[in-house]
């Protein structure tokens, strides 16, 4: 190969991403000649600022907020599973093709897996009913757990989301309501929070904590949350005091990075060098 592999990650805003710092300390550590930046691009400019960077042979790259969804429409190929979910964070060039994948979902699972949680035959609750929760159920499905209840504050929300899944997963999938998630806690063994309420910048987060039914979970079952800003979200810090074992959304931006760097260079990256570049 000649030249540098050259990648990026588009999202509006994208100062705030972490990405570029974990894929340049892989590659360092791995004396690999590539590059990252960062495609700050608002939604309207998104067609046309992928269509630059195909044209000029970008290599891959990755999608965050809010373009995961559109992505769809502008690739010529995309993956099943990215499909299934509805969404694209990674995209790699084959055969001077560019498809679309979605490692959120297999990154979070390896977070769990990581984080020693049994998933075979567990009963799971997720949080929320938006894109990130539509990943959980697709990687979680995929991972044979027992049984997944969907929750979300508008229920018509999470209806959907599990009638679209329902015909396609081999996994029993139900929906709810999250003002009634004690019915669903009380025999949870795994609780993933999906939603946006737990973000430092939400002002909202100490309510919507205060408001789950953490009491009512057994306190062998695990809670993670896909936030990572805090690490420690007030969901978390409850069910650590109610003697749960908590899962911080960290991993699963690693194992979605680390996953994404694979499949763009075909190499195994340094995970502990990654996980490193992310906490600071
Ligand atoms: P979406 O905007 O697609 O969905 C957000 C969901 O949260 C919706 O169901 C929304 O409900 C719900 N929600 C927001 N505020 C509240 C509240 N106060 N009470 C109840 N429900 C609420 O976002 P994503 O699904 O893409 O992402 C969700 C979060 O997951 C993000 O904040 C992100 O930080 C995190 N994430 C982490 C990843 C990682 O690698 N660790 C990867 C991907 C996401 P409504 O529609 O009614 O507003």
């Amino acid at each position: 190969m000649s030249g540098p592999i050259r990648l990026g990650i588009f999202g509006w805003p994208i100062e705030h991403s972490k990405s570029p710092e974990m894929h340049l300390a892989a590659a360092a550590a791995l004396r690999l000649e590539l590059e990252y930046l960062r495609f700050g691009v608002p939604s309207e400019e998104l067609p046309q600022a992928v269509e630059e960077k195909h044209r000029l042979g970008i290599d891959g790259y990755n999608v965050t907020v809010p373009h995961k969804e559109a992505m769809l429409g502008l690739l010529e190929e995309v993956a099943p599973e990215a499909r299934a979910i509805g969404a694209v964070n990674t995209v790699t060039r084959e055969a001077g093709r560019y498809v679309g994948h979605n490692t959120d979902a297999p990154g979070l699972v390896r977070s769990l897996r990581e984080a020693g949680v049994p998933l075979g035959d567990s009963r799971v609750v997720i949080l929320g009913a938006g894109g990130a929760a539509r990943g959980a159920v697709v990687g979680l499905a995929g991972a044979k757990v027992g049984e997944i209840a969907v929750l979300a504050r508008r229920p018509e929300q999470a209806e959907a989301l599990v009638e679209a899944l329902e015909r396609v997963l081999p996994c029993a999938l139900r929906a709810g309501a999250l003002r009634e998630a004690d019915r669903y806690f009380s025999t949870a063994t795994l609780v993933i929070q999906a939603t946006s309420a737990t973000l430092e910048s939400n002002p909202q987060a100490a309510e919507f904590a205060r408001a789950l039914p953490i009491d009512s979970l057994p306190s062998e079952a695990t809670v993670l949350d896909m936030v990572y800003r805090p690490l420690r979200t007030t969901v978390l810090a409850r069910a650590e005091a109610r003697g749960c074992r908590t899962v911080d959304g960290l991993g699963m931006l690693l194992h979605q990075g680390a996953l994404a760097f694979e499949m763009w260079t075909g190499i195994q990256p340094p995970l502990d060098v990654m996980r490193d570049a992310l906490h600071l």
